[in-house]
C-alpha cells in the first residue's frame, strides 16, 4: 500500500468531503459585479475626458487609425482607474505560437533618482502602446535568429484591458499583438485582426448590393468549451496527464459513457461550486458566461458565453481558461482542456459559432421569415458553402493540432473530413433557388400538440441539429465544430475569414463585371449564386457524418480525409493555396512557411515526449509491478508445490507465464519504437520526420499501451501504481 495511487486514495476521502462541506456564500447579482475589473466602455466613459472617449468609440466603430492624443489620454484614464482598483503591476498580454498566452510583468511605480520624494506611479504612452519583448525563446519559425531576438507587443485598443488578481496584489493586463523588428507576425492576434478587416472590407462592399447604408461588418463568435475536471491528486500521481495533458496508459472502466447518464445530469456538488466560483471570476472581468452542463464522457463539462466580437471573444475564450485552471487548484482540481485525455470516451472540442453583423447589430446570417426572397441571406450563405467547398483543405489544416489529431480520424473519433450540414429546410430552399431562383416557400413550422393542458405553447425550430457535422449551419449562424478544446482558435478564425472575405471579393468582381456588360444586377446575382451552388455540392452532406458509409461516400465525392496534422499541414504548400493568404496580405510567404515550421517542431517535440514518457512509465511504474507480480506468484506456485496441490500450482504458473508473456512484448515494442524514433530524424525535412512520427513511431503508443493495459487488469489491485480510469472518472 506504498504506491502513489493508494495514498492518493487514502487522502481523497477527507480532502472531498471538507471542499463539499464549505458553507455557501452569499451571492450578489451578477449585474452588480460584472466587468468590475475590466476596462470596459462604461469605465472609459468614467476616466476618460468626454471628446477621447467618443473619438475612441468612433475609432473602434469605424476601424479607424487611433492619434496620438487620444492614446495619451487613454494612458492616463486607464493607469488611474487600475490603481484606483489597487493594481500595481502592468504587462501586454499576448498570443506566440506556443498557443499559450505570454506575459511579462512591470511596475507602475518609478523610483526617484534624486531621493527627494519615494518615486511615483505612471503608464507612459509608450509603456502602454508598445513593449520591446526580447523574447527569443519564444517560437518564430526561423523569422528571428536567436541573435536577432527583437520582438515588439503593441496594444491592441480593440480588445479592453483588465484586472487579474491573485492573493498578494493585482495586475493590468492590457491585450497586445506581437510582432518582429521586420514587421512579421509571431502571434496569433496580428493576422486575425487583419482577417478581421479584410472580411470587414469584402462583406460591407458586398452588403452594398443590397443596403448603401451599412458601413461595416464584423464576425461574431460564440464559443463553447469542452473540458474535463479531475481531483487534483490524480493528476499529480500521472506523469502523462502532468506532462502530455493526456493518459498514455490505462484500461477502459468497466462503466464508461456506455449509459449516456452523464450528459446534462445533475452537475455533482463539488464541481458545481468550483464552476460558481470560475464564472464569478470570469463575470468580473467581463466575460459573459451564460451555460454551463456536463458534457457526455464522465468527468466532462461545457461553459458557454455569450458570443462577442471575434477578437474579444477569442481572448476572453483564452482568459476565461486561464481562469478556469487557477480556480481550480483552489477547489483541489485540475482541469483537463486536451482533446482527448482519456481512451474509449469522447474528446473535447471547442465549437465555433460564427456569424456576420452589420455594425447595427443586423445578423447577415439570419433567415428571416422570407428566406427564400430574401437575396442578402442567400447572398452570404451560399459564398460561404462556396468557400468551404473550394477551400475546405485549409479549413482542415487550421484545426490541425497534435492533441486533435486523436479527435479526428483516429479509431475511435469522427472523421476529418470537412463538410456542412444544411438542414432540411435550407436545402430545399438552396434547391429550388439553384434552379427557379427567388421564391422558395416560406419555412413552415408544424406545431405538436402534447394534449397536456398544463404543458405551455412551445415552438419548434425550423430545422433540426446534427451534432456530427464538423460545419452544420444552425439557424442563423455556422458552428465549426471541429476545433480542438485546447486551441487557440484565432488560428482557424484566421483562415475562415480570409476564406469568406477572399470568395465575397471574387464574387463581388464577378457581379460587378456582370454589371458592365449591361445586365440587371439583380439577375446577375442569382445567376452567379446559382452557379455557386452547382459547383459546390460535393461539400453538403446532411447524412451521419461518423458512418463508415460517409468515408467511403466522400473518397468518392473526392473530399479530402486527412488523418493526421503533417498530412493536413502540408496542404498549405500548394501555391494556389498559400496565394490567397499573400494576395489578401495576412501572411507573406515567410511567415506562412515559418508557421509551418513551428507546427511540424511542435508535431515531432509532442510526440517525442508522448515516446520518452512511454518508455520512462513503462520501465518505472508498470514492468516493476509485472515484475513484483511474478515473483508474488512464484513464492505462491511454490508453495502450492510443495503441500502436493500440482494442479493448483500449474494454474498459477500459468499466470505467471501469460504476465510474463506480456512484459516480454511489452520490451520488444519499445526497443521497435525506439529504432523507429531513430530512423524519424534522419529524414530531410520536418515534414518527412513529422509524417514519419505520425504513422511509423506513433502507432506503437497505442500497441504498447493495449499490452499495459492488458496488465493492469490481471495484476493485484493493491499494487497497480497509476490511478485508474474509474477512479479518475468517476471520483468527483
Ligand atoms: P448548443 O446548443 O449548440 O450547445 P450553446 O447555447 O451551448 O448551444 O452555444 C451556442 C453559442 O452560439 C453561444 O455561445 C451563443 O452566444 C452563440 N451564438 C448565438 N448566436 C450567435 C451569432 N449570431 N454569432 C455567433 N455566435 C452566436
Ligand atoms: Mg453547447
Amino acid at each position: 500500500m506504498s504506491s502513489n495511487r493508494n495514498k492518493v486514495l487514502k487522502a481523497l476521502k477527507t480532502n472531498r468531503e471538507a471542499q463539499i462541506a464549505d458553507k455557501p456564500q452569499v451571492t450578489k447579482k451578477i449585474s452588480e459585479f460584472f466587468g468590475e475589473n475590466t476596462f470596459n466602455l462604461q469605465k472609459m466613459q468614467e476616466y476618460l475626458p468626454e471628446h477621447t472617449f467618443l473619438r475612441f468609440l468612433s475609432t473602434i466603430k469605424e476601424c479607424t487609425k487611433i492619434d496620438a492624443e487620444t492614446v495619451e489620454s487613454i494612458a492616463k484614464g486607464l493607469k488611474k482607474w487600475a490603481l484606483d482598483r489597487g493594481a500595481t503591476h502592468y504587462t501586454h498580454w499576448f498570443q506566440p505560437l506556443t498557443g499559450a498566452t505570454a506575459e511579462k510583468h512591470d511596475t507602475f511605480f518609478k523610483p526617484s533618482f534624486d531621493g527627494a520624494s519615494q518615486g511615483i506611479e505612471r503608464l507612459t504612452v509608450s509603456e502602454l502602446v508598445q513593449r520591446e519583448a526580447d523574447a527569443s525563446s519564444l517560437p518564430s519559425g526561423g523569422l528571428r535568429g536567436t541573435n536577432l531576438a527583437r520582438g515588439y507587443t503593441i496594444w491592441d485598443p480593440s480588445s479592453p484591458a483588465f484586472i487579474l488578481e491573485s492573493k498578494n496584489g493585482k495586475t493590468l493586463y492590457i491585450p497586445a499583438i506581437f510582432i518582429s523588428h521586420t514587421g512579421e507576425s509571431l502571434d496569433y492576434k496580428t493576422p486575425l485582426l487583419k482577417s478581421a478587416e479584410l472580411l470587414n472590407q469584402a462583406a460591407t462592399s458586398v452588403c452594398h448590393f443590397f443596403d448603401e447604408n451599412v458601413k461595416s461588418v464584423y464576425a461574431t463568435l460564440g464559443l463553447e468549451q469542452e473540458y474535463f475536471v479531475i481531483d487534483k491528486n490524480f493528476y499529480y500521481a500521472r506523469p502523462d496527464l502532468m506532462l502530455c495533458g493526456r493518459t498514455l496508459f490505462g484500461a477502459n472502466s468497466p462503466k464508461g459513457q456506455q449509459k449516456e447518464d452523464h450528459y446534462f445530469a445533475s452537475i455533482p456538488e463539488r464541481i458545481q461550486n468550483f464552476i460558481v466560483d470560475f464564472e464569478n471570476e470570469a463575470f468580473r472581468v467581463g466575460i459573459p458566461v451564460t451555460s454551463r452542463h456536463n458534457e457526455v464522457a464522465p468527468c466532462q463539462y461545457e461553459v458557454a458565453p455569450m458570443f462577442e466580437e471575434l477578437n474579444v471573444a477569442i481572448d476572453h475564450n483564452l482568459l476565461l481558461m486561464e481562469i478556469m485552471k487557477r480556480v481550480g487548484e483552489r477547489h483541489n482540481l485540475h482541469v483537463i482542456f486536451h482533446e482527448k485525455p482519456f481512451a474509449g470516451i469522447n474528446g473535447s472540442g471547442k465549437h465555433n459559432n460564427w456569424s456576420l453583423s452589420t455594425e447595427k447589430g443586423k445578423n447577415l446570417l439570419s433567415p428571416t421569415s422570407d428566406p427564400g426572397n430574401n437575396l442578402s441571406f442567400l447572398t452570404f450563405i451560399i459564398n460561404i458553402i462556396k468557400a468551404m467547398n473550394d477551400y475546405s483543405d485549409i479549413l482542415r489544416a487550421s484545426i490541425a493540432t497534435p492533441g486533435n489529431d486523436h479527435r479526428l480520424g483516429a479509431n475511435e473519433a469522427p472523421p476529418a473530413i470537412m463538410s456542412i450540414y444544411t438542414g432540411t429546410y435550407l436545402q430545399n430552399m438552396l434547391n429550388y433557388f439553384k434552379t427557379k431562383g427567388l421564391g422558395a416557400p416560406k419555412p413552415t413550422v408544424e406545431n405538436i400538440d402534447l394534449e397536456i393542458p398544463k404543458i405551455p405553447q412551445f415552438n419548434l425550430d425550423i430545422a433540426d441539429r446534427n451534432r456530427t457535422s464538423p460545419f452544420p449551419f444552425t439557424s442563423n449562424k455556422f458552428e465549426f465544430r471541429a476545433v480542438g478544446s485546447s486551441a487557440n482558435c484565432g488560428l482557424p478564425m484566421i483562415y475562415l475569414n480570409t476564406l469568406v472575405a477572399h470568395q465575397l471579393i471574387e464574387f463581388k468582381n464577378e457581379v460587378n463585371a456582370q454589371i458592365k456588360k449591361g445586365i440587371d444586377k439583380q439577375k446577375a446575382i442569382i445567376s452567379i449564386l446559382q452557379n455557386y451552388l452547382k459547383s459546390s455540392e460535393k461539400i453538403i452532406f446532411n447524412g451521419d457524418n461518423y458512418s463508415p458509409e460517409w468515408e467511403k461516400e466522400a473518397t468518392k465525392r473526392g473530399l479530402s480525409n486527412n488523418k493526421n496534422m503533417p498530412r493536413a499541414l502540408n496542404i498549405l504548400n500548394k501555391k494556389e493555396y498559400a496565394n490567397i493568404f499573400i494576395k489578401n496580405k495576412i501572411f507573406n510567404q515567410n511567415e506562412i512557411n515559418a508557421r509551418l515550421e513551428i507546427c511540424l517542431e511542435d508535431y515531432i517535440k509532442s510526440t517525442e515526449i508522448e515516446m520518452i514518457l512511454i518508455q520512462q512509465i513503462t520501465q518505472t511504474h508498470i514492468l516493476p509491478t509485472a515484475n513484483d507480480c511474478i515473483q508474488k506468484l512464484n513464492e505462491n506456485y511454490e508453495g502450492l508445490d510443495e503441500i502436493g496441490l500440482k494442479n493448483d500450482a500449474e494454474s498459477i504458473k500459468k499466470e505467471a507465464q501469460q504476465i510474463l508473456k506480456i512484459t516480454k512484448e511489452i520490451k520488444k515494442l519499445i526497443a521497435d519504437m525506439t529504432a523507429a524514433a531513430n530512423d524519424a530524424h534522419h529524414k530531410k525535412s520536418h515534414y518527412e520526420t513529422a509524417l514519419f512520427f505520425a504513422e511509423n513511431v506513433k502507432p506503437f503508443f497505442e500497441k504498447i499501451r493495449n499490452q499495459a493495459d492488458r496488465l493492469e487488469l490481471l495484476i493485484d489491485d493493491d499494487d497497480w501504481k497509476l490511478p485508474k480510469y474509474r477512479e479518475m472518472l468517476f471520483i468527483r
